[in-house]
């Protein structure tokens, strides 16, 4: 059991914050909030939070974790370029490892990932990825709820990152099987793009994650090109592609939606679609600036994400939420365009509700992933309106103690589960090591 003593201010959601209340976690979830919770005897940790926030754990709805070892590298590229010369070599890189039955490379991008992600306050992700059982271990050492996102593709891509489709769809049957539902860990299915994958294989991934009720993610409309491509390989927008295959028929997550027309505005509300805003990334690659007002004015749900780190390069949801904020003023001309109690939600409730996780809201019964801040930096305080000034003042550095499933994974600064140091050092060496493998700009698609 944790009791958390005083709370200065509670957030429940982006729209109630309460002040002077306790917090009683017992199990994995919130037990009682309130003024007059006793408190229990001996095994709970008491906290006192008198001088702190405490706010639900922030929802990364899209992230590549093996960018994690790609910071930095390169600075003026489009999406196509940025694929052959920054993210496939290193693709190539990690695949060349997992066919010799080395992994440890998946583990150390997991782990680097996800403990980034920790410190600024994420308890939950979505990471597209190459995925490993060693991966999905880590994740579940460090003690952060993860969905390995099987990040499926079929053709454009370099020969080498496919095998036979009967090799493919039996490898993902076999990663479902292991990970979905294990300890803190979930499966989801993510074709990369639509031109990607073949009819067929999109048919098969839209079939597979009904048959294990997984969630579906995929790039979609991320920039103006593969818009253009679409319409002349197939006579039709991205979206629309998708759903003559039938993948919008079950709950679908389109990832960027940076350029959807109205048809696909319409088409998207139709069919419930939800879509995942990544408004750094979209800037570093220069792909556009998705018109996220007019998604909410259709009644589309919309979660916010990072995107990986060779395209952001931070997994920093203040950051994230303070510049798609004013990316929606700026684009509107208009300042009261995306709100911060609305980037707030999205990048809480919203992306939650997204993953199909009982989180993003601190309420009792609810799951007990949570953040407990500081507020009394010079960068935050006096303390006028607590998610204003989460969103416009509030830095990773706030973070202070992280729960997760009712488990204290950062303690005042320091990760509990495995050692920081340690994980980060020989994480970094291995990429170091690696980098040298890479032959650069040497990878083409056509
Ligand atoms: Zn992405």
């Amino acid at each position: 059991m944790i009791y958390l003593k005083n709370i200065a201010f509670l957030v429940h959601d982006s729209d109630r914050v309460v002040q002077d209340v306790n917090l009683l976690v017992e199990g994995n979830r919130i037990k009682r909030i309130g003024s007059d919770i006793p408190v229990p005897g001996e095994g709970c940790l008491v906290m006192d939070c008198s001088d702190k926030m405490v706010a639900p754990g922030f929802v990364n709805l899209h992230t590549h974790l093996y960018q994690n070892m790609l910071k930095g590298v390169e600075d003026r590229l489009r999406i196509k370029e940025w694929c052959e010369e920054v993210t496939f070599p290193f693709v190539g890189v990690i695949l060349e490892d997992a066919y010799s039955g080395d992994h440890r490379l998946s583990s150390f991008y997991g782990g680097l990932g996800a403990i980034e992600m920790l410190r600024s306050g994420i308890t939950a992700f979505v990471d597209m990825d190459i995925l490993s059982d060693d991966l999905f271990a880590m994740w579940e050492r460090i003690g952060i709820r993860g969905t390995g996102a099987i990040q499926a593709v079929d053709k454009w891509v370099p020969e080498a990152f496919t095998s036979s489709p009967e090799a493919m769809r039996a490898e993902i049957i076999s990663t479902i099987e292991h990970w979905h539902n294990k300890g803190l860990q979930r499966i989801a299915i993510a074709p990369s793009t639509p031109f990607t994958c073949t009819p067929e294989y999109l048919r098969w991934l839209r079939d597979t994650s009904e048959a294990y009720g997984l969630k579906t993610y995929c790039h979609v409309s991320e920039t103006a090109w593969e818009v253009q491509e679409s319409l002349r390989d197939t006579g039709m927008t991205p979206l629309q592609y998708l759903d003559s295959v039938g993948f919008l028929d079950y709950p679908f997550c389109a990832v960027h939606a940076v350029h959807f027309t109205e048809q696909e505005r319409n088409l998207a509300a139709e069919r419930e679609v939800s879509i995942c805003y990544n408004p750094k990334s979209n800037g570093k690659l220069g792909s556009g600036i998705a018109p996220i007002v007019d998604y909410l004015n259709c009644g589309l749900k919309v979660g916010l994400s990072t995107d990986g780190a060779a395209s952001n390069d931070l997994l920093d949801m203040f950051e994230e939420m303070r510049f798609g904020s004013m990316l929606q003023k700026l684009k509107y001309e208009d300042p009261a365009a995306l709100t911060a109690r609305q980037v707030y939600q999205m990048a809480t409730e919203n992306a939650a509700e997204i993953m199909g996780l009982d989180a993003g809201i601190l309420e009792e019964g609810k799951l007990a992933d949570m953040v407990i801040m500081d507020t009394g930096a010079v960068h935050f305080a006096p303390v006028h309106d607590v998610i204003q000034q989460i969103v416009y003042c509030g830095k990773s550095s706030d973070v202070r103690s992280v729960i997760i499933d009712g488990k204290l994974v950062m303690m005042d600064g320091v990760i509990q589960t495995v050692s920081e140091e340690e994980l980060v050092g020989e994480g970094i060496a291995l990429a170091e090591d690696r980098q040298r493998m890479i032959p650069y700009g040497r990878l083409h698609t056509d």
